[in-house]
């Protein structure tokens, strides 16, 4: 307990795209590394969410890693939006080509963390009663990694089967024969919905919100589109690391309002075909101007009624409550369709609220409704609810759940003041899960390598953010926020799904690119804003050419 030699350089809490590629990268730079992981196996999100019809949302091309050219070479995806069986073989394709597996601990939950000042150590304690030491300590816990099944009353009274699509059975799940209730209706809802309706005897779906989503558009590769793709590879790559959201794509060069109907329904069809998420990127002022945003939504809106049969039933599966894209849009396959089904009921919670569950279903105040299976579809304590899971503490045994109590508070989404040579992945204060999380993933783990070769070679031992740069970048994070209209969701991006969880913005919305010239220009200046061994130092930019 006393020992000031760290047992490794580097703990690495997580093994999804951002663990896999931390151990991989510090290793490379070498450093030794222990990595923990809860689950069994590698793959985070595409371990844990195993529900009927989870695939990617973004180009299963584009949300691969592109630090090996090798890697990318060989790896060959069978479809545009890839299933979580393919991405999860992926993840474990990588974690065996590279030789990941040997550094992490699998099985073992991360309980404590806490940094010891005299030794300059984190002692990270584990659910098997062993402590190590490191020097850096690397959040890689996710940003939607910690499960809500919301607290309904009587939940626990059900005598059926009942599953969060966060934390699905490795053996899956047979629907046959019964009557199934799906509760939620955000991206896993949705992405779940068709396929159980196609199996289950009767499926009956508790929507609260409506949601917007826009079919995948989804369509298996052929040989010769993918010999096109991997000769070209290194051009989307450079594509998608200069964009506002880490794919390949730039919005139309006017505002949505500059140019006339039929220029913009050419734009608005040609996203479409895009599929999903993307469509909120359309045009530049899609997501900053209520008027351009309306034009999207007017868009989607008749593209819907075009799908469903009955118009009353459309009229509740049209969102009323927020701007289109201001929550992410779900990037479905047969979503809408699923309701011109006989055996498929939409109970509108906001004309009936759930009352209590039973033991026998979900009783609203209009209706009980019998059910065999619940599935809450019911999403995450997002962005700090993993990290809120375990006890960090930094400097005078200060808590982060203390810090962050009015909401996270980070420099850059990366570090927080008074928690020495702790980093956090895609964290809050990051473009995180606004943009395609494995390229943010890499250019948070590049920039935290390049890090930490610098301090070696200064022979600096600690960095941590200032204070004047955490409530600078929190400043500007909520500055840029409030030029938009994501606040006026009740988002996850907001904490609003939470009760009880501070409601702040929490990613930064300025946009991938912006935010990596950022990183860059921090760098390059000597990690201006950080605090090294204590002092602020003022270091010039020659300084660290080198690094
Ligand atoms: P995760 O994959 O969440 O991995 C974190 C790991 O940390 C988990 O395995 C967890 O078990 C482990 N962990 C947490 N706490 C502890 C602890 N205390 N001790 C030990 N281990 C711990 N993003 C996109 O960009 N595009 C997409 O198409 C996309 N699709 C998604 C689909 C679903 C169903 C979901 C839920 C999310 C999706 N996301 C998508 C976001 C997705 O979470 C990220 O893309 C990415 O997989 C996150 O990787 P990560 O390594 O940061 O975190
Ligand atoms: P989510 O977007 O937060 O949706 C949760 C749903 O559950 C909402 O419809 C919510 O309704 C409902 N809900 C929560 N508590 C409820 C309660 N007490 N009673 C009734 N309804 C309740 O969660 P998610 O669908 O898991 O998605 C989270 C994020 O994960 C996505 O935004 C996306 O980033 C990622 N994801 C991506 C994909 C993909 O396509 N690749 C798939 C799944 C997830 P309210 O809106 O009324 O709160």
């Amino acid at each position: 307990m006393s020992t000031k030699t760290p047992s490794v350089d580097a703990v690495v809490v997580g093994a999804g795209v951002a663990g896999l590629y931390a151990v991989h990268t510090l290793r490379e730079h070498g450093l030794t590394v222990q990595g923990y992981e809860s689950a069994a196996g590698v793959g985070g999100t595409w371990y844990h969410n195993r529900y009927p019809g989870s695939r990617c949302d973004i180009e299963s091309i584009d949300y691969s890693f592109s630090f090996s050219e090798e890697l990318q070479q060989e790896w060959t995806w069978s479809e545009r939006f890839a299933t979580q069986p393919e991405i999860l073989a992926y993840l474990e394709y990588v974690a065996d080509r590279f030789d990941l597996q040997r550094s992490f601990q699998f099985s073992t939950r991360v309980e404590s963390a806490v940094y010891d000042e005299v030794a300059a150590l984190w002692r990270v304690r584990t659910d098997d009663g062993a402590e190590t030491s490191a020097r850096f300590c690397l959040f890689a816990t996710g940003c939607l990694s910690a499960t809500n099944v919301p607290e309904i009353p009587g939940r626990d009274d059900f005598a059926g089967e009942a599953y969060h699509t966060g934390q699905w059975p490795h053996e899956g799940v047979d629907f046959r024969g019964k009557r199934v209730g799906v509760i939620g209706t955000g991206s896993s809802g949705i992405q779940s919905i068709p396929l159980i309706a196609e199996e289950a005897d009767h499926l009956f779906v508790f929507q609260r919100t409506a949601n917007y989503s826009i079919p995948a558009g989804n369509r298996l590769f052929d040989e010769e589109t993918m010999y096109r793709i991997k000769a070209d590879y290194a051009e989307r790559r450079r594509q998608a690391k200069q964009s506002g959201g880490g794919s390949p794509f730039t919005p139309h060069p006017k505002s949505a309002l500059e140019v006339d109907e039929s220029e913009r329904t050419r734009v608005y069809d040609e996203w479409w075909q895009r599929g999903g998420v993307l469509f909120s990127k359309a045009f530049p002022d899609q997501l900053t101007n209520l008027e351009a945003n309306d034009t999207a939504r007017v868009y989607w809106e008749r593209k819907i009624r075009e799908i469903v049969r009955d118009p009353a039933l459309v009229d509740k599966l049209v969102p009323t409550d927020h701007p289109i894209g201001t929550k992410r849009i779900v990037t479905d396959s047969g979503y809408y369709e699923t309701f011109n089904r006989d055996d498929v009921t939409l109970v509108d919670l906001r004309e009936t609220p759930i009352d209590r569950i039973t033991d026998r279903g979900v009783a609203t105040t209009g209706v009980h409704f019998d059910l065999d299976v619940i599935v809450y579809a019911t999403g995450f304590d997002a962005m700090t609810g993993a990290l809120h899971r375990i006890d960090i503490r930094g400097r005078q045994g200060r808590t982060l759940r203390e810090e962050w109590a009015a909401g996270p508070r980070t420099y850059l989404g990366l570090g927080v003041h008074g928690f020495p040579n702790l980093f956090i992945v895609t964290g809050p204060g990051s473009p995180g899960p606004l943009a395609n999380m494995v390229l943010a993933s890499e250019q948070h783990l590049d920039w935290i390598t390049r890090c930490i070769t610098y301090l070696d070679r200064q022979g600096v031992q600690t960095i941590e953010p200032g204070v004047d740069a955490v409530d600078a970048w929190v400043a500007e994070c909520n500055e840029r926020a409030a030029k938009t209209l994501f606040p006026s969701a009740n988002s996850w991006y907001m904490g609003a799904n939470i009760p009880g969880k501070p409601r702040v913005f929490m990613p930064f919305i300025g946009g991938f690119a912006v935010y990596g010239q950022i990183l860059d220009d921090v760098a390059d200046a000597g990690y201006k804003g950080f605090v090294l061994d204590g002092a602020e130092r003022s270091i010039t930019p020659t300084e660290t050419a080198a690094v």
